[in-house]
């Protein structure tokens, strides 16, 4: 009998073989034999379904716009997001330039505070004190790094929270950790959106997520929890990473090392999240996953560029307008 086919139909098969059939039978077979050969050389050489993160972005980027739309035919108005940039940093400018295309989008209204690197802390708090007061301004962005000079985390934690719509004022993390997210921090949101549009169901999986920043690392594991997942969180002091990943179901990359996750490492139809970003030497953009094996083990995998990229930056535009809708209804 088959055991590729329900029990009842087994018996079907060598039934009408019996009968006399034995042409017919013997063609089965040799179909038979094709698919299990199909299904082997599958399992051998497996290739992962690439997760196409511009796609999905750009699928949210297009609610966006049509939510907004409908909000000015209500008369409303759109959303504003005020972005703080410090500085010529090439880097920054290219983020900076790809949140205000987003905008242009979604058609949020983006104004743009281009400050020189000498900017102080007094003059950053007084602009940010201003902006949390501007009733038209719902969402506050400091790109980041900022100049040696200047206090990252008093920044940030001056920005009203109802207005932080990178979702890294401690507010909106404490609001993550105990299960009532308001604006989620992007990255890690991204990362679940885009993993729900590609059909995955995270309840349940051993998840690893490697790194444990304030901004990307801390809060993926957060939204992880949030989503069913039994976590672990890996770091700098963590003894064997490779047997952890190797354990893993679902396995989330925000180090910031290029190569750091070994192909070889990955459980056999796992799913792999690369957020890293590591310029290489001749100038190519790579994540922390070694993907040309990895790709060849995982179930899925998202590339660098083209994967979390573009959710960080979609899921910005949805905490902009959020942040709008929340504040209405305060
Ligand atoms: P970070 O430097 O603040 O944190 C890195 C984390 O990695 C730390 O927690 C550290 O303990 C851990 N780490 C470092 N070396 C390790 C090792 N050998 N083994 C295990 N853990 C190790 O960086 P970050 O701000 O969290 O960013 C991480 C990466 O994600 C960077 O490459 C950054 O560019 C990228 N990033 C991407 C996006 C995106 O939209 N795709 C957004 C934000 C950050």
């Amino acid at each position: 009998p088959d055991i590729l086919l329900p029990k009842q139909a087994r018996y079907q098969t060598t039934l009408h073989a019996e009968d006399g059939n034995i042409t017919d039978f013997l063609n089965l077979c040799q179909c038979r034999c094709d698919k299990i050969l199909f299904f082997t050389t599958n399992i051998l050489f497996m290739s992962a379904h690439i997760i196409d993160g511009k796609q999905i972005a750009n699928q949210l980027l297009e609610e966006i716009k049509t939510n907004i739309i409908q909000r000015l035919q209500a008369g409303k108005r759109a959303p504003c997001l005020a972005v703080i940039l410090l500085g010529d940093d090439p880097a920054s400018a290219i983020y900076v330039r790809n949140k205000r295309l987003a905008c242009e989008k979604t058609g949020i209204v983006s104004v743009a505070h281009n400050l020189p690197a000498s900017t102080t802390q007094e003059a950053l708090f007084a602009l940010i004190r201003q902006l949390n007061a501007d009733d038209h301004t719902d969402g506050i962005l400091v790109q980041s790094p900022l100049p040696d000079h200047i206090d990252e985390t008093e920044i940030l934690a001056l920005i009203d929270p109802a207005k932080d719509v990178d979702g890294f004022h401690p507010y909106n993390i404490g609001r993550l950790a105990v299960r009532q997210p308001l604006l989620r921090s992007c990255t890690p949101y991204g990362v679940i959106k885009m993993l729900q549009a590609s059909g995955i169901a995270l309840k349940g999986l051993d998840a690893v997520v490697v790194g444990v920043s304030n901004h990307v690392g801390r809060p993926m594991g957060l939204e992880l929890l949030l989503a069913g997942c039994t976590v672990t969180s890996c770091h700098r002091h963590t003894k064997d990473l490779a047997a952890h990943i190797g354990r893993a179901d679902l396995i989330v990359a925000a180090a910031g090392k290029a190569g750091l996750i070994k192909g070889e490492w990955i459980k056999s139809g796992a799913i792999v999240v690369d957020i890293g970003i590591n310029r290489l030497p001749d100038g190519k953009i790579t994540g922390d996953v070694d993907f040309a094996v990895a790709s060849q083990r995982a179930s899925h995998i998202t590339p660098v560029p083209g994967g979390v990229g573009p959710m960080t930056v979609a899921t910005l535009m949805e905490n902009t307008l959020k942040a709008l809708e929340l504040r209405e209804q305060a």
